[in-house]
């Protein structure tokens, strides 16, 4: 069941199907390790974890390292916004 805080916490990321990236939207940069960010950087409960990366299970997710794109077309995301 998806109350509004599961919602908020999966609205915190993104997918970028061209880049094959999720980025967060807070931190503002592309994830190597979804989980590991959430647990390294939110307080989010085991349960809103769990629903952020069912979410994101199954994506084709490649390491931003991987990607060659240069950061100053990072910008032009639209899930990104200026601080
Ligand atoms: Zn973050």
């Amino acid at each position: 069941m998806a109350g509004q805080a599961t919602e908020s916490a999966i609205d915190q990321f993104e997918y970028i199907l061209s880049v094959k990236v999720v980025v967060c939207k807070q931190h503002q940069y592309g994830l190597r390790d979804l989980k590991r960010h959430l647990l390294e950087h939110y307080g989010f409960s085991r349960e809103l974890r769990d629903a952020v990366m069912e979410r994101h299970a199954g994506l084709d997710i490649v390491r931003p390292e991987d990607v060659s794109l240069p950061t100053e077309r990072v910008e032009q995301f639209d899930c990104l916004q200026e601080p």
